[in-house]
């Protein structure tokens, strides 16, 4: 296996922290290491999580372990130390921060690439009775969810009804319902021969009238029509006003029975930004000029998903993080040396989403537009490349390629417990009456 050589740090170099193991974080560290400054990784996890594919987690495709990737295997890589908290307070006058379990450390320059968790602008009901796609926790949490309903309907016996509710019609509302339609059409056939499968119900709303905002209109109504033939009902310009633990209440008093919510509309700065006295902006996030440094601070600095940049309007995705991740960390390295930081600019390298097998959207830049098998194959290429860890490529590839090849054969769903009973879940026997009338 090919070894990686370490860097070294010099001894009297700028201490930096970097707070937060995903893509933003990773970038700056590997960038840090590369100019041998002495660095200390923190995260709350001993693991960076591959968000983009923690939907293939919740629908059983996935290991929870395929999708992760140590944090000390990376930063022992890399040369430089890692730490497990949780960051709970910044001392920007002492240049000092404190974690949940009391350490506290000192820092010449801090990034903060903490990234973000859901936004629910206030909809009552919408945190206690959700779930969320944020963590390796979530997707295994969801997961267990997803399997357990599906057990109780096989014991309920005909007559009863699961409902999975997605609200929210971005990429991650988008790729779960297409993955839970796949898992509806090739594993319950299989393993679940008694349920019918007109009794599973999904349904995708979105408040905007289309779904993948960021794509071209032809793209955007192409994954709406992909999901409508896979049997997800698309919910358009939908609002909703309530979630309640067996049902989603729209703005215009309809309700949609739903057994399982799942919540992927919106992002805001986790709830402890709040308490790290910097400035916030927009959802929480923290605001940055645009050569990434904190507004008001010279050696604080925000990268990825929970940096809001002056005048440079980054969608929240995987490679603005890393481009701003680096761009923090030469940021540092510039200020170091005495050089004026320079503003991020950003390269836009385009966007792809899937629906499911054999079907997916690429946006280019110069126009260029893929859909179909070719892009589904490109995004399936690009998100094994990318996935960190030369073992976790491999048990990715081969369950997904489980999932895909043995497709009409059960799909070799991973399996779970039961959750926990709890307020998105209501125990046995709480399945709805079948639905009746059109759709049914
Ligand atoms: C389900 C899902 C699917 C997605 N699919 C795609 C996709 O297909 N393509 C794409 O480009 N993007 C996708 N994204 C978006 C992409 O994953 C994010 O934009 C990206 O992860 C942001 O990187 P980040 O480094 O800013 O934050 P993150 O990757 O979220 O990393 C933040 C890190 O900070 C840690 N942390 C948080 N708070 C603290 C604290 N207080 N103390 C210590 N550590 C802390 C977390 O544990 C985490 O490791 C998806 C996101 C989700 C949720």
């Amino acid at each position: 296996m090919r070894r990686r050589r370490r860097h070294v740090a010099r001894a009297d170099g700028p201490r930096v922290i970097v707070v937060g193991a995903g893509f933003a974080g990773l970038a700056a560290v590997a960038e840090l290491a590369r100019a041998g400054m002495p660095v200390m990784l923190v995260d709350r996890n001993g693991y960076s999580t591959f968000q983009p594919l923690l939907y293939q987690v919740a629908t059983a495709g996935l290991n929870p372990g395929d999708v992760v990737y140590s944090a000390r295997a990376f930063t022992r890589r890399q040369g430089v130390r890692f730490r497990l908290g949780e960051l709970t307070g910044i001392d920007t006058a002492a240049r000092r921060i404190t974690l949940a379990d009391g350490g506290q450390f000192e820092y010449d320059y801090l990034i903060v690439a903490t990234g973000v968790s859901a936004a629910y602008y206030g909809v009552p009901g919408a945190a206690e009775n959700s779930l969320g796609l944020y963590t390796r926790r979530d997707a295994v949490r969801l997961r267990d969810h997803i399997m357990a309903r599906l057990e109780r309907l096989d014991i309920a016996g005909p007559g009863k009804d699961v409902n999975f509710t997605i609200v929210g019609g971005g990429a991650t509302g988008v790729e779960l319902a297409g993955a839970l339609a796949e898992l509806r059409e090739t594993a319950l056939d299989a393993a679940f021969p008694e349920v019918d499968l007109a009794s599973v119900h999904i349904t995708l709303v979105e408040l905007a009238p289309v779904l993948l905002a960021p794509f071209d209109p032809p793209l955007q109504e192409y994954a709406r029509r992909e999901l409508v033939r896979r049997g997800v009902e698309v919910r358009l310009s939908a609002e909703i006003r309530e979630v309640a633990p067996d049902r989603v209440v729209l703005a215009d008093g309809e309700d949609l029975a739903s057994d399982v919510t799942v919540w992927a509309a919106g992002v805001s700065a986790p709830a402890a930004a709040g308490r790290w006295t910097l400035p916030q902006g927009r959802g929480g996030r923290i605001l940055t000029r645009p050569d990434l440094r904190v507004h008001g601070q010279d050696r604080v600095l925000a990268a990825g998903d929970i940096a809001l940049v002056d005048g440079l309007p980054l969608p929240q995705l995987a490679q603005p993080a890393i481009q701003s991740g680096r761009h923090a960390a030469r940021t540092v390295e510039r200020l170091v040396k005495g050089r004026p930081a320079v503003p991020l600019v950003y390269h836009d390298k385009g966007i792809m989403a899937t629906v499911g097998r054999r079907s997916a959207v690429v946006q280019l830049p110069h126009g260029v537009r893929i859909r179909g098998t070719i892009a589904w194959l490109a995004w399936l290429g690009l998100h094994l490349v990318t996935l960190l860890g030369g073992r976790n490529r491999l048990s990715a590839l081969l369950n997904l390629s489980w999932r895909y090849v043995s497709w009409g054969h059960g799909g070799g769903v991973i399996v779970g417990d039961d959750p926990p009973v709890g307020p998105v879940w209501g125990g046995p026997g709480d399945l709805l009456p079948a639905r009746r009338g059109p759709g049914a």
